[in-house]
């Protein structure tokens, strides 16, 4: 695809809050499509989930099979009619390879598959072209588009890292210690490997999982005791049950609260936690619950960790099942933006209108940062679907343009 100067809509990350965006448009309105071009490093849909699914080997999705990025919420299930084993109970949960073919067919059927432009976008500015507000998308290669609107998609948040890992002062081989998305269980050999991974989410289930196929014994460390949730978020985060309230909520930080409260930091499935349980009988894994590491230090080709009860341990390895933070202010594309068009952020989180803009501008946020809007699900799958449900509208009914 050739860059052309200028664009309506510039959608910033291909993943699956993007392609929903995108199919939901398309939905709406056909003659949108050559109106809106993607802009993602990867240069194809979806790149970031099936990179993490397949480096974390996670056989199926968390979520039901009628959270998908097509407009019809039946669609996954008709796609499976002659693969039902590849939906898991409860809840007829995707299998990874499935969800994956489906992503596939939404790309081919919705005729997405050259919408992707391959790059990376380093800066937004927003600019002021013939009396109009318009944003110059600067590319890593020095290429520049206009854009009438933007809309930003770029994804999982900046990489959260306990204070302690700040305070090592030894040197260490850059895969004995990572954060679990640099985690690729495929290029392991961890025979014979003890190694701690710290964090409750389903993340460090897998992992932990992974680990023990490949040869080693873990330490799994929660600050808290673990959790056991089939979601991560009630389903009630999907409708009026629980959002009616959070809508009537007129104070952001009350809001705020409410999605902490709601995802409650990480858990596990019932399901990981039946395998957590028998590879511990099994003595492969150990569960270090309640327990938080104060230091550590790499010295003999070991990591020799203290932790807060005071206890000492040895590993050869640490991955960080962390989780990610979304916050307005540290990302690199807003940085512009948002001194043209401040809004209040509440905790990292970005005030914006209903239709998920910054007030008064034509720049729409989805994901997880869109959190104050869309409650606790913004960031999963089914968030996206209710953002897109909400950009939309802004975008085909000229009423709506700023
Ligand atoms: C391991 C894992 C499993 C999950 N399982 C589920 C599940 O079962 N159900 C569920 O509902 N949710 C799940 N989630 C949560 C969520 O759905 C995923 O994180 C999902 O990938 C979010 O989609 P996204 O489009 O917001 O971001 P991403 O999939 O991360 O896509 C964002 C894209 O933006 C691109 N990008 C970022 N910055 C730039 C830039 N500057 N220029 C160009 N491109 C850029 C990236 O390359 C990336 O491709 C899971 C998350 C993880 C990590």
């Amino acid at each position: 695809m050739k860059l052309p100067n200028y664009i309506d809509i510039a959608i910033i990350g291909a993943g699956v809050q993007a392609l929903t965006l995108t199919t939901h448009l398309l939905q709406k309105s056909a003659k949108h499509y050559s109106k809106f071009i993607v802009f993602d490093s990867a240069g194809t849909w979806m790149n970031q989930w099936q990179q993490q699914f397949a480096a974390q080997q996670i056989p199926y999705l968390r979520s039901p099979a009628v959270h998908h990025p097509d407009p019809n919420p039946h669609q996954l299930r008709t796609f499976a009619e002659t693969r039902a084993n590849e939906l898991f109970p409860p809840y007829d949960r995707p299998g990874t390879k499935l969800f994956n073919d489906f992503c596939g067919e939404v790309i081919r059927r919705w005729q997405l598959e050259n919408k992707v432009y391959q790059a990376k976008v380093s800066q937004v500015l927003p600019i002021k072209h013939l009396s109009r507000s318009r944003f110059q998308l600067v590319l890593a290669d020095g290429q520049t588009i206009i854009a009438r609107r933007v809309v930003l998609a770029t994804g999982s948040g900046k990489v959260l890292l306990p204070h302690w890992v700040e305070r090592i002062t030894s040197d260490y081989p850059s895969d004995q210690l990572c954060h679990s998305q640099q985690v690729d269980l495929r290029h392991l050999n961890l025979t014979g490997e003890h190694i701690l991974i710290i964090g409750g989410g389903l993340t460090s289930g897998h992992l932990a999982i992974g680990a023990v196929s490949l040869g080693a014994t873990v330490t799994l460390m929660t600050r808290k005791q673990l959790q056991e949730k089939i979601f991560d978020a009630e389903p009630g985060w999907l409708g009026p049950k629980y959002l009616k309230d959070f809508h009537a909520e007129t104070d952001w930080s009350s809001r705020w609260q409410k999605i902490q409260q709601a995802r409650n930091g990480g858990s596990m499935t019932p399901e990981m936690m039946l395998q957590l349980r028998k590879a511990s009988h099994q003595g492969k894994i150990s569960l270090n619950e309640s327990c938080q590491v104060s230091s550590a230090q790499y010295q003999d080709n070991y990591w020799q960790v203290s932790c807060l009860d005071g206890s000492q341990h040895q590993f050869d390895r640490i991955w960080l099942a962390t989780g990610t933070k979304f916050d307005a202010t540290e990302h690199p594309l807003l940085k512009d933006v948002l001194q043209t068009y401040p809004t209040e952020i509440v905790n990292g989180l970005p005030v914006l209108d209903e239709y998920l803009r910054l007030p008064k501008s034509n720049f729409f946020i989805m994901g997880g940062l869109a959190a104050l809007q869309i409650g606790p699900v913004a960031r999963n799958i089914g968030g996206g679907r209710m953002a897109a449900r909400r950009i939309v509208p802004a975008i085909v009914k000229s009423s709506l343009v700023v």
